[in-house]
């Protein structure tokens, strides 16, 4: 059947239904190079301002997990259960959970990214540690889950390259937050990814793509409607992210946090726990190991019994780590200027701007400015105080890291903007919000 790409865009602006064929027309089209960007441009525009059905969105997903391979892992035994969060900063929660739930038994097969314009990303913060290789073989990935039931790579394959090139033009054409465009973008990926069940954590706030826990928990439904017809049961978690998670942003500085969770420290880092906690236990749950309240004992008890910490060690190890240049108090990146910086007056702090906080990690060196830019993997903030902590004028709410002085004097600035006091204490935000379920 002839499809106009003209009429197609035409109909969507119009908010119009389109078709299965014609969605996947333009997907192949514009994947083979058949359908130039502003034709593609356009379309993504009009799916920003009048939405998808969800029966479009999952036909849109359907499609981009068709423009490339899907992941076999049936040669290894047992449910796998794969974890995605839509992006936070200090969002570290994939190397606590996976080691957590792979010390539980179930095999965790991980496709992971990297950070993504605020936000940081799993890869980059392994790449942290001396020696990790996250850009291991389809066959060593399998093979390593087979003998320790943990691998973390970078994509393998050729896993939904629509998605790809669809999402470098939504980054410019400001058409990255729309709930249809991201829910098909992440559940492409996931679906594609192999695993048999996912937990996702859908964040919202002034550090996520989502701001309201509305939106997210709208699209928390929708990526789980995605996943049940796709035979892939999914839970989701919709978490605050009006609040950096943990103390530390930044590459390495995060796995120095990692490890202390792991190890079963938990003063300040509380938030963190909470989540981890509940995402292991809901992976546990959909790996079949018994009630919610017995995973969420599993999944705690990982903790305090070193069973989750050793199976990191165990990780980073098989992967290429060097376990001895971290353990401890080591730091590979001593070399780094550290500079407090302080609050502008008396009072609570109110709210932080964390996308800003975000930028400022990355403007540090955390993060990259340019898809070529280099990062400085010991750069970072360690913070001090968050929302909801009284503090004085002059009091150092945190450090700043960086191996640039000139980039330690931006962030400051940009994290002055991003503080905001007041004489009353805000009140306290729920961490997780809601846990939305295709099954239970
Ligand atoms: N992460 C993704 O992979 N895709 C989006 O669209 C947003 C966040």
């Amino acid at each position: 059947m002839f499809v106009l790409m003209y009429d197609v865009i035409d109909r969507k602006r119009n908010g119009q239904a389109i078709t299965e064929h014609e969605i996947k027309f333009l997907v192949d089209g514009f994947t083979a190079g058949e359908i130039p960007d502003y034709q593609m441009s356009a379309f993504l525009m009009a799916v920003c301002i009048n939405g998808m059905t969800p029966q479009e969105t999952t036909w849109l997903t359907k499609a981009m997990v068709e423009s490339g391979d899907t992941v076999d892992l049936s040669s290894i035994p047992g449910i796998k259960v794969d974890k995605h969060s839509t992006g936070g900063v200090g969002d570290k929660t994939t190397l606590i959970v996976a080691p957590m739930v792979a010390s539980c038994g179930v095999p965790v097969a991980k496709m992971s990214g990297r950070g993504l314009g605020h936000t940081g990303g799993t890869i980059d913060k392994l790449e942290s540690i001396p020696g990790f290789n996250t850009a291991i073989s389809m066959q060593q990935f399998i093979q390593n889950v087979n003998s320790i039931n943990l691998s973390v790579v970078d994509k393998v394959g050729n896993i939904a390259p629509a998605d790809k090139k669809i999402y470098a033009l939504r980054d410019v054409t400001a058409t990255v937050s729309s709930l249809p465009l991201i829910a098909s973008s992440i559940m492409s990926k996931k679906i594609a990814s192999g695993a048999d069940k996912i937990v996702l954590d859908v964040k919202y706030g002034s550090g996520a793509f989502m701001k309201t826990a509305e939106e997210a928990t709208e699209l928390a439904k929708e990526m789980c409607e995605i996943g049940r017809l796709a035979g892939k049961g999914t839970a989701a978690l919709v978490t605050n992210m009006d609040v950096p998670l943990g103390r530390n942003i930044g590459n390495f500085l995060e796995v120095k946090e990692c490890i202390k969770v792991l190890s079963g420290e938990t003063t300040g880092l509380e938030d963190l726990v909470e989540v981890c906690i509940s995402l292991a236990t809901h992976m546990l749950f959909l790996a079949e190991k018994g009630s919610l309240n017995h995973c969420q004992h599993l999944a705690q008890d990982s903790l305090e019994n070193g069973c989750a910490l050793a199976k990191f060690k165990e990780f980073v190890e098989c992967q290429g780590g060097r376990w001895a240049d971290i353990e401890g108090d080591k730091n590979p990146y001593m070399n780094e200027f550290s500079v407090d910086f302080c609050a502008s007056q008396d009072g609570y702090i109110y709210r932080m701007d964390v996308q800003t906080v975000g930028l400022a990690s990355v403007e540090l060196g955390a993060g990259r400015q340019t898809k070529d830019s280099i990062i400085d993997f010991g750069a970072g903030i360690e913070l001090f105080k968050k929302t909801g902590d009284w503090v004085s004028k002059g009091e150092p709410l945190g450090k700043l890291f960086s191996q640039d002085l000139n980039k330690i004097t931006v962030a400051s600035q940009m994290l002055e903007q991003a503080y905001h006091y007041s004489a009353l204490a805000p009140a306290k935000n729920q961490l997780i919000e809601a846990i939305i379920t295709d099954k239970y």
